[in-house]
């Protein structure tokens, strides 16, 4: 973002991301540090690094160019370290950049590997690759169909090897479909049976945060950490919640108090009126909106934010810049003090799940969201 105009601050604590890495390692195998979208907001070349100090060596990031980004970031800090690209190569100009930038390519259709192979046949040059297998997302990969011309063509282009196989889980996070999880793991070993069959050695990794912290038989070689080293419970409001505690919550996000004034009883506020005060109240005019990602969507909600350390209910529209919030309760609020919309600590935190349900979304998003703001590390 070139020109700050606002005064939300996302607040990314290293310290927490990294305690994270070790949270998830502690459950065993490799763990492939997902910090594709920006690092979910964190800060792409900021979380690498931290979490290449806890010894990561795998980092998974979303579009090829991305992965260039982190490669020249790596390269420059003199880190070395494998890059997989979930989403590979998508048009002509990704191709190159993935020997360029010593990238893996997620490989998951047949138009993606013949175009692979004929760039390593030009250059002479071979390709490490993950074999992305779909077994029940049916988004990307390789279905069980594809198994016997997949492992065909393979064989025919020995430039593009396949080092590492991979698939991703519909519904981990969901106490109530560990069926349809087990089934996603039963095609993808299916899978690995093929290429292990046809001589093919690789890495497989298979779960996603919640698969690593639920699922003990999902462990392979290695396995790709996004959400949780982010600190957000991937289990939040089910019956495995307790599986997620003791991840620590790595972003908090703060804004400027911008007035303090009365809202005298049967007076409304902001567009459209839609909130009266129903007795004498004071509000904070606070500096977000949703030019911030700050969502309008949290207009009437029950939305809170942290103000001196209480709870603040929001209250009216949310405007592009600005919202307001109800600080009837809460003494000697100023301009220029603090509102806390994500995080803030102690027990009155606003956790990423909470913002999420009034927001109604999931806390990846409220993360990939808030997380376009102006960051600071601390
Ligand atoms: C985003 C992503 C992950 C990480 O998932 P979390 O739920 O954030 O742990 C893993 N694998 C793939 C393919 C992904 O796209």
């Amino acid at each position: 973002m070139s020109i700050v105009h606002n005064k939300l601050e996302v607040r990314v604590n290293l310290a927490a991301i990294r305690a994270n890495y070790r949270l998830l390692s502690g459950h065993g195998g490799r763990v492939i540090g997902v910090v594709k979208a920006d690092a979910y907001g964190h800060g792409l070349c900021e979380v690498a690094r931290a979490l290449s100090q806890e010894g990561c060596e795998t980092f998974a990031i979303g579009s090829v160019e991305e992965g260039a980004a982190l490669r020249g970031f790596l390269r420059a800090e003199g880190i070395k370290a494998r890059i997989v690209s979930l989403l590979g190569p998508v048009d002509s100009e990704d191709y190159p950049l993935l020997w360029e930038y010593e990238i893996i390519p997620f490989v998951g259709s047949f138009r993606q590997l013949e175009t692979l192979a004929g760039h390593a046949a030009r250059m002479g040059k071979g390709l490490p690759v993950s074999v992305k297998f779909d077994t029940g997302m049916a988004r990307l990969g390789f279905t069980q169909d594809d198994l016997p011309r997949l492992v065909e063509r393979l064989r025919e282009a020995p430039l593009v090897r396949p080092v590492m196989a991979s698939s991703h889980l519909a519904t981990a996070d969901d106490p109530a479909s560990v069926d349809k999880v087990l089934a996603q793991a039963e095609r993808f070993e299916a899978a690995l049976a093929a290429l292990a069959e046809a001589g093919f050695q690789v890495e497989a990794n298979l779960a996603n945060s919640a698969g690593i912290l639920a699922h003990q038989k999902l462990r392979h070689q290695s396995q790709r950490g996004g959400i949780a080293l982010y600190g957000a419970n991937p289990f939040a409001g089910t019956a495995w919640e307790h599986l997620g505690r003791g991840l620590s919550p790595a972003m908090e996000v703060r804004t400027k108090i911008v007035a303090v004034h009365a809202l005298k009883k049967g007076q409304s506020i902001s567009y459209g009126g839609t909130y009266t005060a129903e007795r004498d109240m004071r509000v904070a005019i606070v500096a977000a909106g949703y030019a911030d990602a700050y969502s309008r969507g949290l207009s009437g909600k029950g939305a809170q934010m942290l103000i001196a350390g209480r709870r603040a209910p929001q209250v009216g529209r949310v405007c592009m810049q600005l919202c307001a919030a109800d600080v009837t309760g809460i003494p000697d609020v100023r301009p220029g003090d603090w509102a806390v919309l994500l995080g803030g600590g102690g027990s009155l935190a606003i956790s990423a799940e909470e913002l999420a349900g009034w927001w109604g979304t999931i806390s990846y998003e409220v993360f990939c969201l808030l997380g376009m703001n102006r960051r600071v590390f601390v």
